[in-house]
Order: structure tokens, then C-alpha cells, then sequence
């Protein structure tokens, strides 16, 4: 896709979500850039530390061949912000255990984020139309 035209969009729906997912005291940069090999790219990424609520999207312009896909890939990078709190453990367990073991463990991490993030985008996906309880038995006397 064009660059200003991936700009533009992504300047706009940053805001949408960012609203949506609760994360205004969060800043939050875009940057974009090729991600990854010429034949392994991946279309966006996200670096949050949630110790300063900072967050450092990549999104790939040349990956998203429509808008629908963009604006996927930019909520997709959004929802890592929402367990980056988990990045704490992360750093923690990196500095107890050898390089082999943390290997392991980030193999295991990356599976769960990736995880978590799919059911976000499956909910939003079936609108968010979940009422907080079914509704309530009212017994007869
Ligand atoms: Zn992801």
C-alpha cells in the first residue's frame, strides 16, 4: 500500500483504539519498516514497556494489501500492549536462567501472548455483545 495513505489510516484508527482498549496514558510511536527476512517478512510488531506505558509499533506498509488488513495488523500490535505487564516476568525469569533454558521458556511465551491475542481479536471480531451475566431468575412466591 502506499505509504500516506497507510499513514493516514493508521494515524486514525491508533486513536480509535486507543480509546477502545483504555491505553490514553500510553505513548505510543509508529514507525514503518520492511520486518523481518526478503522471503520470512511479517506484516507488524510491537516493543511495550510497561514500566514507562511506552509502546513501539513496526508496521510493514509493503504486507497489508488492502485497508481491512492494515488496521487488522495495527489492532493485533494493540492487544500486545494489553499483557505487556507480562513482560516484567519475562525480564525477570531471562536474568535467572541460562541462555538454552530462557530459549525454551520464550518459545512457550511467544505461543501464550500469540494465543491471548487471537481470543482479543476473536471477541472483537463477534462484536463485544457479551452481556456481563445471564439474565437473572427471578423466583414466584
Ligand atoms: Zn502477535
Amino acid at each position: 500500500m502506499d505509504k500516506s495513505l497507510v499513514q493516514k489510516i493508521i494515524r486514525r484508527e491508533l486513536n480509535r483504539y486507543r480509546k477502545l482498549l483504555s491505553l490514553q496514558d500510553w505513548t505510543i510511536t509508529i514507525k514503518y519498516n520492511w520486518i523481518g527476512d526478503e522471503d520470512d517478512a511479517t506484516c507488524g510488531d510491537c516493543e511495550a514497556n510497561p514500566n514507562y506505558k511506552t509502546a513501539a509499533i513496526t508496521i510493514n506498509p509493503d504486507m497489508a494489501a488492502n485497508e481491512k488488513e492494515l488496521i487488522h495488523t495495527l489492532r493485533h500490535e494493540m492487544f500486545h500492549i494489553l499483557h505487556a505487564s507480562f513482560e516484567t516476568y519475562r525480564n525477570t525469569v531471562e536474568k535467572l536462567i541460562t541462555d538454552k533454558e530462557f530459549k525454551a521458556v520464550e518459545e512457550v511465551f511467544d505461543r501464550c501472548r500469540e494465543d491471548l491475542v487471537m481470543c482479543l481479536e476473536s471477541m472483537f471480531d463477534k462484536g463485544l455483545k457479551i452481556p456481563l451475566e445471564k439474565k437473572k431468575i427471578i423466583r414466584k412466591k
